[in-house]
């Protein structure tokens, strides 16, 4: 069984408008929390009809295994995932981006010392993890779905990263069956992703702003 490890991004702190206005009590309630069209949970398949209503958006919550999803018909398309992708994507020209990036790679040397071929499973449009993966000695690869083609990936690898990707997952039980399927027996997958931090602090998860 591979081992994983989830780490919460580093910086990725809200400082919205949320966060200097006074408190608001709905908000702090849960965000007009209601009762929607159930649906099958997206991750485990529970069956999921609890959820909230956050800037005229609908988000389902499984109590079984605690993911929180847009619903399948209201999710974004694929072309404008990736429309939005080019606006919010950071770059390689970004001094605090490539510090992060390094600390991923520290990890993975301490939590995989032996792993020499890597996948970056969401490595985006300029694929800077994948460079920097491969100057310190790894036979690194990059996948997107928005930019590149399946042939990138040549199995199994040693280890897979997912920087900032898991949260966009239409289907992550699919996703994740296929992320184990890449990697060897005994590889490591590391996931860096905010979790949240229950449906009372919705308002507070960054995710809940995006796509
Ligand atoms: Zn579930």
């Amino acid at each position: 069984m591979p081992s994983i490890g989830v780490l919460p991004p580093r910086g990725r702190v809200f400082r919205g408008s949320f966060g200097t206005r006074r408190p608001d009590r709905r908000l702090a309630r849960g965000v007009g929390r209601i009762r929607m069209n159930g649906e099958n949970c997206h991750l485990c398949g529970a069956w999921a009809e609890d959820g909230n209503r956050f800037q005229k958006r609908n988000f389902l919550h499984c109590s079984a295994c605690d993911l929180v999803f847009v619903p399948a018909a209201e999710q974004a398309s694929a072309d404008q995932a990736k429309a939005r992708y080019w606006r919010h994507r950071n770059t390689p020209e970004d001094a605090g981006y490539a510090a992060m990036l390094s600390g991923i790679i520290e990890l993975l040397h301490t939590q995989s010392p032996t792993a020499r071929r890597v996948l970056d499973y969401g490595s985006g449009p300029a694929p800077m993890l994948v460079k920097l993966l491969r100057e310190s000695g790894h036979e690194a690869a990059g996948y997107d779905p928005h930019f590149t083609s399946d042939t990138a990936m040549t199995p199994p690898f040693d280890a897979v990263t997912a920087v900032e990707t898991f949260e966009h997952f239409a289907e992550p039980r699919r996703e994740v069956e296929r992320i184990l399927g890449l990697l060897r027996p005994d590889g490591c997958l590391l996931v860096q992703t905010l979790l949240h931090a229950g449906l009372g602090r919705f308002a507070e998860w960054w995710y809940a702003r995006g796509p």
